[in-house]
């Protein structure tokens, strides 16, 4: 007497049908590189800005970081938005948005990515980790 394991069953089944990963595994995280010479993280280089390695490996970000630079732009927009810097908690620099009002956002503030590719835009959309006014040291 004995019997099968249910677990076995039900991811064999799964993988048949195509039923796992709904979306793609890119969708929500930031891709960046990092040089397997001297270990520097990097974002849409070709080329190790430290070292000049060409060998990057594509790693998976965490997603949080700090604010280094924010601007409010008006161009070509109904809307205020802002276009900031985020340095990354692995160390690299991206620009995206940070959602919320755009005065509110400063250098220093830390946020979390919350969209990968903005639809309209296709870039990174964070938002604010912290309250906007609260003062912190
Ligand atoms: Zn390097």
């Amino acid at each position: 007497m004995y019997h099968h394991p249910g677990s076995v069953a039900q991811q064999a089944a799964g993988s048949a049908t195509g039923l796992l990963a709904p979306k793609g595994p890119d969708s929500d995280a930031i891709l960046f590189q990092r040089c397997t010479w001297c270990g520097t993280a990097m974002f849409h280089r070709l080329l190790c800005p430290v070292c000049r390695g060409s060998e990057l490996r594509t790693e998976r970000s965490e997603g949080t970081g700090t604010v280094r630079h924010s601007t409010v732009v008006h161009r070509n927009t109904p809307a205020a938005r802002n276009v900031s810097l985020i340095e990354m908690s692995e160390g690299f620099v991206v620009r995206g948005r940070v959602m919320g009002p755009p005065i509110g956002i400063h250098s220093g503030d830390r946020v979390r990515l919350s969209t990968a590719k903005d639809p309209v835009r296709g870039e990174p959309v964070f938002q604010l980790l912290d309250e906007p006014y609260r003062a912190w040291s």
